[in-house]
């Protein structure tokens, strides 16, 4: 066996698919000195075993791009190597068992439009046309992707890993990664079975061994391996050659035709997560013990589905481990607290057909620094630390497995392993009638059950679905308090962290557009730009005193924006960054009358002139001390309190009790989201991301070019806003409202402009004082052309396969001079 090289500029850990993936990309992008260290054979983790279906349409716009790359790479890779992946295009059908299921998949197919991929809804018998062997019973549609097909896994691998060679990398079998080596917060190298190697970049690809990988290196990769079943026939000459892959989703099961026989897959409602002591240390091409009884109620509807199986045999039950994460998405992305060590795992199930555009995008983020895609979804900071707890990804993981053929309905969140992270107030909401969300591991309440209904009996539970639930009618009374009365929200959730020290002005200086150099008692919103102006955070900051601020961020983006932040305070400030989240609570009091509602329980003046806008205050409530911020995300009067843990309670009692006079009423996130997309406020995550520029993003107003340069130079990313201020803009954010009161929005809905596809909507809501569904996207615009241009076009929201009229907007149509904020 070759020797081991000393010092080398990347080591990648793991020979999947995804690690040579990763290898043969860097390759590609002409990084010299790659080495790929495989504890066993190549493929011999998950890889070996996969059913190997390629689908390219998927739930988002990046993933959709991934998969694209990934199947278009297919023959690249073959004319590159020699080898074959045995990818054929027979397309794919997704059957539909019910109404529901069906527009989801009209859903689907609009979104295809959009991304690329061709996808039409076909009928039921259309369906049996192309695929003779399904029973129709029950089928109300099916989407047809002619472009889908299937391919053989391991030989994908192969072909990456020989054309990685090809480029130059060296590849390590039966070399096993002990250790992590770091000093100063960066990665320098590993150790291996075979002795230690230098390295400048480690990238962790060990598949469901990832999280041990990562606790090498202090690095959280909250994912757990769960058992995934086949079962294979034998060959019939009654199984059509080329037959498309099929899934039936309503009855957890996918279908591909490979050498004559079936190969039958699953994805049951409840899987069995598969602890990491069952899984040998010397485990290679792991092959699980059958579970018959398990699938026993999937196997008898595949059977009545595909009748054919009842007549032919089943040769193979074929039981392998895959990584699944708590939220069912990737880990992706350069871990928080450690340069350079990158993390490329937990791929769903999913990780054949999007190997290509994961590798792809951790090499190019690699090499750029920074991503050159929106991966914030997939993005390893948002992985909260107790995901990584083995009980807790015990509980979640069979449910992660089983969401994956679930109805894709909106607003969905998983029911195990839930109420681990809760505010303090949470207790007092649920006696109230609250219904629980889950965001960044935390319960958040998203609407509340009114006690009349409660009174009545009624639950406050969750229902599903595309059309208006029983609790839309909650979320319309909680909008209506904040438009014309006054909601309280609990908001204890929001990231928030203290900056502090001689420098904290200047280095926030250098990481916001804005200008924070302001008074003590300031609020000031703004963004956190990249060097592209690609908006990574999005912010107010309140000046706490001369050396210390506060930053509140979305719940979501706590972790991600204290990465940032401490990644971009350099070495010689006198400054540090603190999460602060846990030891505060935040309850909004939001509406026209919420001055009325505090104005007897604080001891300051709340008129504009002795607490105007934009300020916050330090305040008594009730026997507590608290700081208001007069600030609001729902485009109202309004104050956010904040007030340490132990008296958070009793705050809210206080203002529950004076709020009986005054009509005060208990909002959720529901209520937050719907209103906020009335004013047009961005959610970052959503509607901006790391790849959206901030003027794009309409955010040119929080942008201050011409703030004092800090000492620390000028602010991140001021150069590209001067670059695109005096080009133009190849696209804006715009806002919809549809002219038919009926439909509603989720995001992911088309655009079009003059009845051509332009975009889709980056998020959606019912707006219930403006009388019809609201959302935001972007629409590409041509070179120089006008706001009152762009406005001046037809424009109309395609919901599931339907064309309704939309009025477009630049500003916000609710309250577009921002008067109520100020009044
Ligand atoms: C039954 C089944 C069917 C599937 N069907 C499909 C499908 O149809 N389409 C699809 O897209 N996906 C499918 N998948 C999922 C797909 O197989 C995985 O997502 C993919 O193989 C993950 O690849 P990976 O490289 O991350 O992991 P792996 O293939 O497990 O590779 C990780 C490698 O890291 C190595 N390693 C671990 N620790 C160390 C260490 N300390 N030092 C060195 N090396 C280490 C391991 O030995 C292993 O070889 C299926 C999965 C299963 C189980």
């Amino acid at each position: 066996m070759a020797e081991l090289p000393s010092e080398v500029r990347c080591v990648v850990i793991g020979g999947g698919i995804i690690g040579c993936s990763v290898a043969y990309h860097l390759a590609r992008l002409g990084w010299r000195d790659v080495v790929l260290l495989e504890r066993k054979r190549l493929t011999s983790g998950t890889t070996w075993h996969a059913a190997g279906l390629i689908g390219q349409l998927r739930g988002s716009s990046t993933l959709t791009k991934l998969a694209k790359y990934s199947a278009a790479l297919l023959p690249e890779l073959e004319a590159e190597t020699g080898l074959s992946t045995g990818f054929r295009q027979n397309g794919s059908l997704s059957l539909a068992l019910s109404d529901e299921r069906l527009e989801e998949l009209k859903r689907q197919a609009t979104m295809g439009r959009v991304w690329g991929v061709e996808a039409t809804m076909v009928s039921p018998a259309e369906a049996r046309a192309k695929h003779p062997l399904i029973d129709l019973k029950g089928v109300t549609g099916a989407l047809w992707i002619p472009a889908n097909g299937q391919a053989d896994p391991a030989n994908i691998a192969q072909a990456l890993a020989k054309a990685a060679r090809q480029r130059g990398v060296r590849i390590f079998e039966n070399t096993k990664v002990t250790g992590i080596r770091h000093a100063g917060g960066r990665v320098t190298g590993v150790d291996t079975s075979a002795g230690p190697i230098g390295a400048e970049y480690v990238v962790n690809c060990a598949g469901l061994w990832a999280r041990q990988v990562g606790r090498m290196a202090g690095v959280n990769v909250p994912l757990l391996a769960a058992e995934h079943f086949y079962v294979v026939t034998d060959a019939s000459p009654d199984i059509a050659r080329n037959l498309p892959v099929l899934r039936v989703p309503d009855e957890c099961a996918y279908v591909k035709e490979e050498a004559g026989k079936l190969l039958v897959g699953f994805f049951e409602p409840k899987g069995k997560p598969l602890p990491d002591h069952k899984i040998s240390d010397d485990a290679e091409f792991l092959s699980l013990p059958d579970d018959w009884e398990h699938l026993s109620r999937e196997l008898e509807l595949a059977a009545e589905r595909l009748p054919i199986l009842k007549r032919v045999g089943l040769h193979t039950f074929f039981n392998g481990p895959e990584s699944f994460t708590p939220d069912g998405r990737w880990i992706l992305g350069e871990a928080p607290g450690l340069r350079n060590f990158f993390v490329a795992a937990g791929f769903n199930s999913i990780g054949i057909q999007t190997a290509g555009g994961a590798g792809m995008a951790i090499a190019e983020w690699m090499e750029a620094g920074e991503p050159t895609f929106d991966l914030t979804a997939y993005d390893i900071r948002r992985c909260q630390p107790f995901h990584g707890n083995a009980t807790y990804l015990a509980d979640r993981i069979g449910e992660a497995l089983g969401l994956h053929y679930a109805d894709q309905f909106p607003h969905r969140s998983p029911v195990s392993a839930r109420g681990v992270r809760t505010t303090p107030l949470h207790e007092r909401l649920a006696a109230r009638g609250a219904c629980f969300t889950e965001a960044a591991g935390w319960e958040r309440a998203a609407w509340f059950l009114p006690e009349a209904a409660r009174a009545r009996g009624e639950k406050a539970e969750w229902r599903y679905g595309w059309g208006r639930q029983p609790w839309f009618a909650h979320v319309a009374e909680e909008h209506e308090a904040v438009r014309s009365g006054v909601g309280l929200f609990d908001l204890s959730t929001f990231g928030k962290i203290r900056v502090e020290g001689r420098d904290a002005e200047a280095v926030l200086q250098l990481i916001c557009a804005n200008d924070i150099a302001v008074a003590p008692g300031r609020i000031v919103y703004t963004q956190w730009l990249n060097r592209n102006g690609g908006v990574e955070a999005d912010v107010t900051v309140s000046r706490l005193a001369g050396d210390a601020f506060l930053v509140v961020t979305p719940t979501a983006s706590a972790l991600r924006d204290l990465a940032w932040l401490k990644r971009h305070i350099p070495d010689d400030a006198d400054c540090v960054a603190t999460d602060v989240t846990v030891g505060e609570a935040c309850l909004g009091v939001m509406g026209p009358r919420s001055r009325e509602l505090l104005a007897p329980l604080v001891d300051v003046a709340l008129d504009n002139a002795g607490f105007p806008f934009s300020s916050w205050r330090e305040i008594e409530v009730g026997y507590a001390l608290a700081r208001a911020h007069r600030i609001s995300f729902v485009g109202e009067l309004g104050w956010e309190i904040y007030v340490t843990v132990d008296m958070a309670r009793h705050v809210f009692d206080s203002l529950i009790a004076r709020g009986a006079d005054v009509g005060l009423r208990l909002c959720g996130t529901q209520a937050l989201n719907s209103c906020r997309l009335e004013k047009a406020y961005r959610d970052c995550g959503h509607d901006m991301a790391s790849t959206d520029h901030v003027l794009e993003a309409g955010l040119g107003f929080a942008v201050k070019l011409d703030k004092a340069r800090s000492r620390f130079g000028d602010f991140i990313g001021r150069d590209a806003v001067l670059r695109r201020r005096d080009a133009s803009l190849s696209r804006r954010l715009v806002q919809f409202l549809l002219a038919d009161p009926r439909p509603l929005l989720y995001g992911n809905e088309a655009i079009l402009r003059d009845g051509r596809v332009v975009g889709y909507l980056t998020s959606g809501a019912h707006g219930h004082y403006l009388g019809a569904a609201v959302g935001l996207g972007y629409v590409a615009c041509s070179p120089g052309e006008s706001a009152d241009q762009l406005l001046a076009s037809t424009y109309a929201i395609e919901v599931a396969g339907e064309q309704v009229a939309a009025r477009a907007s630049l500003e916000p149509l609710y309250d577009p001079k921002g008067a109520r904020l100020r009044g």
